[in-house]
């Protein structure tokens, strides 16, 4: 006999902190629904005014209605800053980036 998983509960290959653990899925305001976990390990960059300065995990979220999109589930701090020596490395290991510029 196999035990269904309840609906509700998302798992993340990241080690951050998404959905369940006491946080709740966005929800869009237009649709009066939740969001979707749409795509896990997006990096968002932020920006300084002399170029990239931090980059962080994150999630990228859908309405399954409306289609908008918004990134969040951000983890606990940044994973890299722009003086470190693994920042280029990190910042081309991902597929999909999205730049901050705040
Ligand atoms: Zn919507």
């Amino acid at each position: 006999m196999t035990k269904k998983e309840p609906t509700k509960v998302l798992r993340s290959k990241t080690n951050k902190q998404v959905v369940g653990g006491g946080y709740h899925r966005p929800v869009c305001p237009k649709c009066n629904c939740e969001l979707h976990s749409h795509e896990n390990g997006v990096g968002v960059v932020d920006m300084a005014k002399f170029g990239p300065y931090e980059i962080w995990n994150a999630d990228l979220w859908k309405c399954p209605k409306c289609g908008i999109e918004v990134v969040g589930g951000f983890g606990k701090g940044p994973i890299t800053r722009h003086f470190e020596d693994n920042f280029e490395r990190i910042k081309s290991g991902y597929k999909h980036l999205i730049t901050n510029n705040g």
